[in-house]
């Protein structure tokens, strides 16, 4: 019978895009789900934006656009990076989903009923400017233990002290700066105190199926010190409106804190993958989602960072316990992912892996799996990314053990042999191949617990035999042999033969490599399975070069730090100079100096002035001005300035105007107030024509 799996990845907060972090989480799974699909077992692999909470709400406002709309601009920019990385999701859903808040508002009931919901009145930080409650990376202030200036209301960056908020000197409010006020007001809480809970967690945590370091971990919390103080205390579930996220029901302006409803999203997301026909139409599901997670067999698998142990080790069991569902059967929890010697990762010195980057330079996404794959174990430890190490490993083994076998031996398969493995092979590639065929169920074992580093060590160790068996056959000196033909295809299927059981038990870290090497081998997907029979007497296709080896300058281009902000050139005037045009351009227009004989007001307009003009035409002109703001008419009487004399008269509201004088003003007046009218040097004349 093959296994139902639900499998699931932490859901990544929607105020941002992946991180690294996040990559090495989905491609660590991506890994499992790849190896059990390919044991024949039914996957349904969901993951979803983790979309509320105050961060959002306030991010959103930031930037003019409304909390859904912006969580859903940083959904659609997930796609790059999922399918640049092969992570193999069924499905991808949002926590702010019509099927998440029916579920949240369902399992509160539950809980409800079950008579493990508490409402309590707690004084909390207000923001008087913003109307709203603070929640504590959202007040500042001096540390009441050392002093430090603007540290967050849970605890100092400068001495490492944890205490309330309320204890902060000289609070603020981060958002608006205002003095923040306390105030009271009724919240709901969880009651993980219950005896019920607290023995059910006890015996949940504790019976091994979770890691020994995170059993271990949650013991800790469960402690009372000498005082009685510590211990598991009741949550905190609710939020005050305003707050983007799920309506408590039966309270008014009451939300559920962004962490109830988070985890109820891994639920949320399968039951929507249901409601869109998925399993249906993958594996012929014929149950709804109420009687798959019904059903004992279906195994339920969550992995996530260390960061988030509490949330799924305690609350989450705890809820699904007493609200009747399905608990975890897996919460695997992985470390941190450091880049370089553990350099703290920042973007503006460099040191960060920043996965587009990664993608945008060519690199190839299966190095990074391989690599974080040889990295992983099933322990929660932190891995770091080496640049000589990631190197070493995917030049040496990847491409040097791995990828060079069948490029030794296709080539004179296809030349002397038009391309023909045989089924007639001597003892010594037999034992060879059996060596291999029987390191499979080692191999499966260790994808199962997830000792994705020791899989790959065991394979490289394969590879060490075949190459080793390469070395002492020496194909191409068989292939300067008279009458080793038959020897020569031997060696090279032995070769072939090899490299496709590498490439199987390879499948889930290289699927886009496996893929190649089906299309070259001319061979069905590839499962565990296929590893027990071999090709025999089979037609291969051409090879092609399956992969790269790094370049040590795309390395260095990807760590490059990102270059200095472009400093944009000045505008002269506040606007770019006008396209250029050609002196014919230029002389369609005809400037002629011209004496000002009298200026005025114009009765009825704030902004113009009644210029006569004399341009030495015998006549006088009626200009209109929009200088009102600049000049007193008598400033102007007498002086010279330049007019437009070929501009068609234009009829106006007080009289018709012939001609426009030349004045000088800033593209954005407002900012730069001022209009100064043109004068000619001393020695001009009315009607010299400038030129
Ligand atoms: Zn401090």
């Amino acid at each position: 019978m093959p296994r139902q799996l639900f499998v699931t990845t932490a859901l990544p907060y929607a105020n941002g895009h992946f991180h690294i972090g996040h990559i090495m989480e989905y491609i660590q799974a991506d890994i499992w789900v790849r190896f059990q699909r390919m044991q024949g077992h039914q996957v349904h692999f969901v993951g979803a934006d983790d979309a509320h909470g105050a961060p959002i709400m306030i991010a959103a406002q930031k930037v003019g656009k409304t909390p859904q709309q912006f969580v859903a601009d940083i959904a659609a920019g997930r796609k790059p990076y999922l399918d640049g990385f092969h992570i193999s999701f069924d499905h991808w859903s949002s926590t702010d989903s019509p099927e998440n808040h029916a579920l949240a508002q369902s399992i509160y009931l539950a809980l409800k009923d079950q008579g493990l919901i508490d409402v309590r009145p707690i004084e909390q930080f207000f923001d008087p400017e913003k109307g709203m409650f603070l929640a504590d990376r959202f007040i500042k202030g001096e540390c009441p233990k050392c002093g430090a200036k603007d540290q967050y209301g849970d605890s100092c960056e400068v001495c490492g002290a944890v205490y309330a908020p309320t204890e902060l000197k000289n609070p603020y409010s981060a958002l608006s700066g205002a003095t923040p006020v306390l105030k009271t007001s009724d919240h709901y809480f969880f009651k993980l105190s219950d005896p019920r809970c607290l023995s059910f967690l006890e015996q949940w945590t504790q019976d091994g199926k979770l890691q020994p370091a995170v059993s271990k971990k949650i013991k800790e919390w469960f402690t009372k010190d000498e005082n009685g103080e510590g211990g598991l205390g009741d949550w905190d579930i609710s939020r005050d409106a305003p707050y983007f996220g799920i309506e408590i029901p039966g309270a008014p302006g009451k939300y559920f804190y962004v962490w109830l409803d988070a985890p109820i999203g891994y639920l949320a997301s399968l039951k929507s993958y249901f409601s869109a026909g998925g399993p249906k139409a993958k594996y012929g599901e014929a149950r709804s989602f109420e009687e798959f997670m019904a059903d004992p067999a279906v195994e339920q698998v969550h992995f996530i960072g260390k960061d988030i142990t509490y949330f799924h080790t305690l609350f989450w069991p705890a809820m699904l316990q007493f609200s009747g569902r399905k608990l975890p059967n897996q919460v695997n929890v992985h470390g941190f992912m450091t880049v370089n010697n553990g350099e703290k990762m920042s973007k503006s010195r460099g040191t960060g892996l920043d996965p587009l980057k990664y993608l945008s330079l060519g690199m190839n996404p299966e190095w990074l799996r391989y690599y974080i794959a040889a990295k992983l174990n099933a322990n929660v430890e932190d891995i770091d990314f080496n640049k000589d190490d990631f190197m070493a490993r995917v030049n040496s083994d990847l491409v040097g053990k791995f990828v060079n076998i069948a490029s030794r031996a296709a080539g004179f398969l296809a030349k002397r042999f038009e391309g023909r493995t045989t089924a007639a092979l001597g003892d010594e590639g037999q034992a060879l191949l059996a060596t291999l065929q029987a390191g499979r169920a080692g191999l499966v074992e260790l994808y199962e617990a997830r000792e994705l580093g020791k899989v790959l060590r065991e394979i490289m160790l394969l590879a060490d035999r075949v190459n080793e068996y390469v070395d002492a056959n020496k194909p191409w000196e068989l292939a300067k042999q008279e009458g080793a033909d038959a020897r020569l295809q031997e060696v090279c299927t032995v070769c072939i033969e090899a490299f496709r059981l590498l490439s199987i038990y390879l499948k889930p870290v290289l699927p886009a490599v496996a893929a190649n090497v089906e299309a070259f081998l001319k061979v069905e997907p590839m499962t565990f399975a296929s590893a027990e029979q071999l090709l025999g007497e089979h037609t291969i296709g051409a090879y092609q070069h399956l992969m790269q080896r790094v370049d040590v300058k795309m390395l260095d281009a990807l760590f490059e730090p990102p270059p200095a902000p472009v400093v944009e050139a000045p505008k002269p005037g506040g606007e770019d100079i006008a396209p250029t045009i050609t002196i014919d351009d230029f002389v369609k227009v005809d400037l002629r100096i011209a004496r000002i004989v009298n200026a005025e007001h114009v009765e009825g307009s704030t902004k113009l002035l009644r210029l006569t003009l004399d341009a030495g035409e015998g006549r006088h002109r009626n200009v209109f001005s929009g200088i009102k703001e600049a000049y007193q008419p008598e400033q102007l009487i007498g002086k010279l300035t330049v007019l437009v004399a070929n501009l068609a008269p234009r009829k106006m509201k007080f009289g018709i105007s012939e001609g426009m004088v030349l004045a000088a003003s800033h593209a954005d007046e407002k900012a730069n107030p001022g209009v100064y009218v043109l004068e000619p040097f001393p020695g001009a004349e009315p009607g010299m024509r400038i030129r």
